[in-house]
């Protein structure tokens, strides 16, 4: 590896160290030999030089080599100092010290005592060689320190002048050059070892810093599963130091899965990837990781081990479970979707049928739910939705299914209940008392207390026998009827309710077409006074007369308009036509009645804007108000919202009076007689139809007949035929009304037209 430029600053700064600290590693030895060999020099020579001199030399000489022994020892480095500094210090010191030495070799040096020069001149040329060696990594404090003795040395030598001094200085000259020769050679081949070692260095820092500052975990480890090295993002990714990854045995991973990678990236010397749950050993951390696992080969081309490169994926993981989440539940109550319910019913009924055993699926719809979005809001609706699901969860069984279909609608699949069909379906029957029960309970929300209960239609399925839109269609058509038939019950379902709900289906169909066709007709019945038989009002009654000319009852398709909401167009059109109506006989002189009543179903009451559209109909047209009533059966009075009782009351206050249709067949308490201020009663025709025979219905016309004194009502009895219950009536009360075939039948515009203008 190159090494570079932005590396050269380090490379200068781990030289300075590097020859510094192998400098300073001789000192101590040195130290010592030094001050050995100064002692050395002041007793040999205590007799011959002036004492003064040598113990000042050796005072001076010692405690420099002792305050450099001190500094080595300390790690080279002056308190204070940066390198360079501590460094030039290093070689003052150096400098002085070959100064004391110089300075013993000319001062010391006996001119007459050939022996003591020559003791002289081996302790000089030990220090110089020894100095040489010890200092040669750097080339020119290693010369100066030999060079300045031995010249001073020399020097003397030179000074004495004879023969035999002039050979010892000319040796002295040979040696100074050997020895320089030497340090050069000696310091080339060090300084080059020292300048790779330290671009090996600053490489492999550089190296260790990249590797350390990879934001992805990185590993490699040898043939013997042990993690040779890793960086710091894998520590961070552990949550475990390096130190303690480093040397780590990977074949002890509890990760199975993770540890077969690592292998079989060194047995098939192939790259592969991991992805998936990891927890580390070492601290336990839950990750979710990907990983690309590489062999790395040597020179030769051997596999030496792998490299496996780590991301942390457990944020990516998390928001992709959270939407796999969400694409199979519901976010509101957290319980499967349809297509979670579709993949275990698809499963479960698969298997239920391998063991011939039925299953269930119920329909629960929340009765009234609307009622509380619409009172208390949505926020309310939705606790109530949760509270729902908690209760449900609780009476169900971990492995049976509730999903949530939308609204207030929840699906509950009970798989492989028993291969008995009666057992099955009581077991099932169990279940769903426990739910009617559990959802009964009253449920506390945001301080409101509120009362529920639930419509349930349970399909038995035979093994896997239907599909899961044909079990749901099935249960839906049996929740239906489980509303019908007063709410809050289970309603199993049977073939026969698929037969009706076909025949409501393609009478509704019929009945839109009718409405395009303009099948629809307004027919009118008068109502006349039960003793003088003079036409008082008429009822508006709705006709369907199909293009072969067969008429359909309203009593049929009534109901159909209600419930696929088609009685809000044809009520509206039916309001217009009777308003149109009488404004034509008004403007031909001939409505010599007092008003037409028009019936009403409990929808069209609640639909938004009911009472706007109709009044502005009613002005539009230019009639009086009290020219319309509406008859209203007690069904519309059962419903208790508000909304219910201001649009009643506004069309009280604007003069529009009320008649209650079929009185005597509905169940609700009479508080309403007293509440409202309604017009009349309208006996139904099945106690008017045996009033000549049956007793028990000549007691209960009378009371109608004094439930009305007391409240102030008029009275019109419906369906008389006979002139003889018109008798028998006219006897019981003689200021009442009728309606029946006895004084007409209902019939068309023109007819009705006709006879208001014969009377
Ligand atoms: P309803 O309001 O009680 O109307 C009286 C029904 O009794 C009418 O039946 C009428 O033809 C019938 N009727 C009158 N006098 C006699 C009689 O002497 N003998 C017998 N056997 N029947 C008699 P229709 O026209 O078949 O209407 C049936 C029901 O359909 C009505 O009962 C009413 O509840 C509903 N309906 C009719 N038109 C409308 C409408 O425009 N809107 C709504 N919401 N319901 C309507
Ligand atoms: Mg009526
Ligand atoms: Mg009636």
């Amino acid at each position: 590896m190159p090494i570079k430029k932005s590396d050269s600053d380090s490379v200068h700064r781990f030289l300075r160290d590097e020859v510094l600290s192998t400098l300073c590693s001789k000192v101590p030895a040195t130290m010592v030999a030094t001050i050995f060999i100064a002692t050395w020099v002041v007793v040999l020579f205590w007799q011959i030089v002036e004492r003064e001199w040598l113990v000042g030399w050796y005072v001076l000489l010692s405690f420099l080599a002792l305050e450099r022994m001190y500094h080595a020892i300390h790690g080279c480095r002056y308190r204070g100092l940066s390198i360079e500094a501590s460094y030039q210090r290093f070689r003052i010191e150096v400098m002085i010290t070959a100064l004391l030495w110089a300075f013993a070799a000319f001062f010391f040096f006996p001119e007459d005592q050939t022996e003591y020069q020559l003791l002289l001149a081996l302790i000089v040329a030990g220090i110089s060689s020894g100095g040489a060696i010890t200092l040669v990594i750097d080339k020119n404090i290693a010369q100066a320190y030999s060079y300045l003795p031995l010249s001073a040395l020399a020097l003397r030598f030179l000074m004495c002048g004879d023969t035999s001094h002039l050979i010892l200085f000319g040796m002295a000259l040979v040696f100074m050059v050997i020895l320089g020769l030497s340090i050069q050679l000696l310091g080339n081949i060090l300084s080059k070892g020292i300048l790779q070692r330290s671009e090996l260095t600053a490489v492999r820092n550089r190296l260790d810093m990249i590797l350390d500052q990879t934001p992805t975990g990185i590993f490699y480890y040898d043939l013997s599963f042990k993690i040779i090295d890793c960086n710091q993002a894998l520590s961070d990714l552990m949550g475990v130091s390096k130190e303690r990854l480093i040397g780590l045995d990977l074949t002890l991973l509890h990760n199975i899965e993770a540890f077969q990678i690592l292998k079989r990236v060194v047995e098939e010397k192939n790259r592969l990837r991991y992805e998936g749950p990891y927890t580390s050993m070492l601290s336990g951390k839950e990750i979710w990781i990907s990983a690309v696992v590489a062999p790395l080969f040597s020179n030769s081309g051997k596999i030496i081990g792998a490299i496996a490169v780590l991301e942390d994926k457990t944020k990516e993981h998390e928001v992709y479970e959270k939407y796999e989440f969400l694409a199979l539940h519901d976010e509101l109550t957290g319980l499967p979707n349809r297509k979670l319910l579709a993949d275990r019913y698809r499963l479960q009924t698969a298997q239920a049928a391998r063991n011939n055993q039925y299953s269930a699926l119920l329909f629960l719809d929340l009765d009234k739910f609307k009622h509380v979005n619409d009172t208390y809001g949505h926020t309310v609706g939705d606790e109530l939705l949760k509270e729902a699901t908690r209760r449900l969860q609780m009476v169900l069984r971990q492995s049976d299914t509730v999903c949530r279909l939308g609204g207030d609608e929840f699906i509950i699949f009970l798989p492989m209940i028993s291969s008995d069909l009666q057992e099955s379906v009581m077991q099932v029957q169990r279940i769903c008392e426990k739910i009617h029960r559990a959802i009964s309970e009253p449920c506390e929300i945001n301080g409101l207390k509120l009362y529920n209960s639930t419509s349930i239609g349970a399909v038995m399925i035979a093994g896997m026998d239907m599909g899961l839109d044909e079990v749901l269609r099935c249960a839906d058509i049996s929740m239906y009827h489980a509303k019908k038939l007063g709410r809050g019950i289970t309603s199993f379902y049977e073939v026969e309710m698929d037969e009706k709900v076909k025949q409501a289906i393609k009478l509704e169909h019929r009945l839109r077409q009718a409405i395009e066709r303009n099948e629809l007709e307004v027919y009118y019945q008068p109502i006349v006074d039960i003793v003088g038989q003079r036409m008082k009002g008429a009822e508006a009654l709705l006709r369907w007369k199909q293009s072969d000319g067969t008429m359909v009852s309203p009593a049929e398709f009534i109901p159909i308009a209600e419930e696929s909401r088609l009685i809000h167009p044809i009520g509206d059109w039916l309001i217009d036509q009777v308003c149109q109506s009488i404004a034509k006989w008004q403007r031909e002189e001939c409505f010599v009645i007092d008003y037409v009543s028009i019936n009403l179903s409990p929808r069209q009451v609640k639909h938004t804007n009911f009472f706007e559209n109709t009044m502005s109909k009613i002005k539009n047209s230019g009639i009086e108000n009290r020219a319309i009533k509406f008859e209203i059966t007690e069904s519309v009075l059962m419903d208790e919202s508000e909304q219910t009782k201001a649009v009643l009351e506004r069309f009280i206050a604007k003069g529009i009076g009320f008649l209650i249709d079929d009185f005597g067949t509905g169940y609700s308490s009479l508080s309403y007689l007293k509440r409202y201020h309604f017009e009349s009663l309208k006996i139904d025709r099945s106690f008017i139809r045996d009033i000549l025979t049956d007793e028990e219905d000549v007691t209960l016309v009378r009371a109608i007949l004094d439930i009305a004194k007391e409240f102030g009502y008029r009275v019109i009895a419906e369906g008389v035929e006979k002139d003889l219950q018109r008798e028998k009536l006219a006897s019981m009360d003689p200021s009442i009304f009728y309606q029946g075939y006895l004084f007409s039948r209902p019939m068309d515009h023109d007819n009705f037209s006709a006879m208001l203008k014969k009377s």
